[in-house]
């Protein structure tokens, strides 16, 4: 078995000097557990938070220990009645190549439905994430202006894509012309804003004329300011991610135009996809529903190779990497 492990907490851009990779023997599954050969790791901008020591909404990884990830695999034993050999499942095993994990924490999935990788994204957390952010914190409504950003990415593709079955109007923010031309073009968002060669400010202005009623920030920085600027009256701003600010050295950027808030009676709410656990099914099916009808696309960007985690893991902070990102063993 092969783990990544944190070795130190980086100061900014994980380096490779902050990982550990470890070999040792695959263990055998004690009762009720089952033994599972990670196929696909989920590369989340979430893992640089984690990596981080203090306060949060989930504990820091430790310095020693094996790193947290989304992953999904097949059974190669099981001790466990509700899992066979060649079972598929995901569940969060780690960044390692194989998991013994309790049968109560391994999750089986439909490969009939969608291929694993999928798991990690549209039917996975991002998935969940874009489910419950839009509609529950952003309770989107049918005819309102909606914008997202990083959204040719896992959580914000499907926050246009939702929003649109639900008769929101959606404008996305992403970093280049391909990833553009693709929100608009293949996956029906109304408008896009290349926010590398365009003015955010003025192209919110023109393509939101009766302004934002939902903002689902994946970003923040800047562009959060922006978006505060251009809210409408009553509008919501989903505080999803703030991926721009996670390497920050010397503090965040805080946005300035707060007071919009006040203007517009409008409210900013963060909110994190685990506390919907009790509710994933309900998503899970909307989402299944949604892709077999075919009316929802998924795009994962696979790189291969377990020892490259490190460096994979850094496209989602250059925006090298085009959907979900995820490793193949
Ligand atoms: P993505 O697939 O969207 O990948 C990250 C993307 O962010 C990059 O491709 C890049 O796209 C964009 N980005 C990176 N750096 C910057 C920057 N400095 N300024 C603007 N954009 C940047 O990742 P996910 O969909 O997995 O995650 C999106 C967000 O959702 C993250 O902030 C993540 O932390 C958050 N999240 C929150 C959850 C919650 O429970 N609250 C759960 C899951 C995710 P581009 O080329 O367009 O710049």
């Amino acid at each position: 078995n092969r783990q990544f492990r944190l070795a130190e907490r980086p100061q900014g851009l994980p380096k490779q000097s902050d990982w550990e990779l470890v070999s040792e023997a695959v263990a055998e599954p004690g009762n009720d557990e089952i033994l599972v050969a990670v196929e696909y790791i989920s590369l989340d901008p979430a893992m640089r938070g984690w990596m981080n020591a203090g306060k949060s909404y989930i504990k820091p990884v430790e310095i020693g220990e094996l790193m947290r990830a989304g992953t999904a695999g097949t059974v190669l034993k099981s001790n466990h009645s509700d899992f066979a050999e060649g079972d598929k499942v995901s569940g969060n095993f780690g960044v390692q190549t194989h998991a013994v994990v309790a049968g109560k924490d391994a999750r089986k999935v439909d490969t009939n439905l969608a291929e694993l990788p999928a798991y990690l994204g549209v039917l996975g957390m991002p998935g969940m994430t874009a489910y419950f952010g839009l509609l529950d914190v952003g309770g989107v409504a049918e005819g309102e202006t909606v914008v997202v950003s990083a959204a040719s990415g896992a959580v914000g593709a499907l926050v246009g894509q939702i929003a649109k079955l639900k008769g929101a109007r959606v404008v996305g923010i992403a970093g280049s012309s391909e990833k553009c031309s693709y929100v608009t073009d293949e996956l029906g968002f109304d408008a896009a804003i290349d926010y590398k060669n365009e003015n955010v400010y003025k192209a919110m202005k023109e393509h939101c004329p009766k302004g934002i009623d939902v903002f689902f920030d994946n970003v923040g920085g800047e562009i959060l300011d922006f978006a505060l600027a251009n809210l409408a009256l009553k509008g919501r701003i989903v505080i999803c991610g703030a991926i721009s600010q996670y390497n920050a050295t010397e503090g965040m950027y805080a946005p300035k135009n707060y007071m919009s808030l006040l203007v517009n009676r409008a409210r900013m709410e963060g909110f994190v996809v685990f506390d919907y656990a009790d509710r994933y099914g309900e998503a899970a099916k909307a989402l299944a529903d949604w892709l077999s009808e075919g009316k929802i696309k998924h795009r994962e960007d696979i790189v291969e190779g377990f020892e490259n985690f490190p460096d994979t893991l850094l496209k989602l902070f250059e925006g090298s990497n085009f959907g979900k990102l995820v490793l193949k063993v």
